[in-house]
């Protein structure tokens, strides 16, 4: 029999919270595939940063994150420190040969998210131009914006309890009580997307999935 290689896998996440919120039910799939999965913190994000920090490696254990690392940029000034931010991604992806990269999807509607979104494509551009690495793809989640038009649409129904579970470690961090049904929402209504195939699950994590090849061969694919 075949043996499928473990893949490994870097999750790009503004804030301490979106990497659970946007792709949480998928991250815990990866992990009980035996993948590894590694995740980027840009921004702080809170003023008692031990705490939310801990809250992090909290969440990031329930979904099965292997390693964090944060890079502690100001958050709403990330746009301006895209070049430095780019260079720490990119080394942390050659120390640990990543194949597949998560990020918050280009349109989405929080400048951070949108910086995050830059960073992994221009890294990704020179991990392959200037180190000649190979990776699979760039796959773009959603956050707070649903995604106009994507390519894949992840069954997460049997990771939906670990995904609440993970968001919930936020949940004194946020600004509002509907924190876990306003994201379960957007995962209900993906499920909607579903509807006339059998079987259908009841959650689902739209991505949109932008392979090495398109990257180099397809410039609007960036735009
Ligand atoms: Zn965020």
């Amino acid at each position: 029999m075949r043996c499928k290689k473990n893949k490994n896998i870097l999750v790009l996440s503004p804030h301490f919270d979106d990497a659970a919120i946007g792709i949480g039910g998928k991250i815990r799939q990866h992990s009980e595939n035996g993948d590894n999965i590694f995740a980027i913190f840009m921004v702080n994000w809170s003023h008692d940063i031990f705490e939310a920090k801990k809250a992090v490696k909290y969440s990031n254990r329930i979904l099965g994150i292997k390693k964090e690392f944060f890079l502690e940029f100001h958050s709403d000034y990330l746009l301006h420190r895209i070049s430095d931010a780019v260079e720490k991604v990119r080394k942390i992806f050659l120390d640990n040969n990543m194949e597949i990269v998560y990020t918050p999807h280009r349109r989405d509607g929080h400048p951070d998210h949108i910086a995050t979104n830059k960073i992994a494509f221009e890294s990704s551009w020179k991990l392959h131009i200037k180190d000649k690495v190979i990776f699979d793809s760039i796959r773009e989640y959603e956050i707070w914006t649903p995604m106009e038009t994507y390519t894949t649409l992840y069954d997460i129904t049997k990771y939906i309890k670990e995904k609440k579970e993970a968001i919930n470690v936020f949940s004194k961090f946020a600004n509002t009580d509907l924190l876990i049904d306003g994201i379960t929402g957007l995962n209900r209504y993906r499920a909607m997307h579903h509807e006339t195939l059998q079987n259908k699950g009841d959650f689902y994590e739209a991505i949109r999935e932008i392979s090495l090849t398109q990257i180099i061969h397809d410039p609007t694919v960036l735009g």
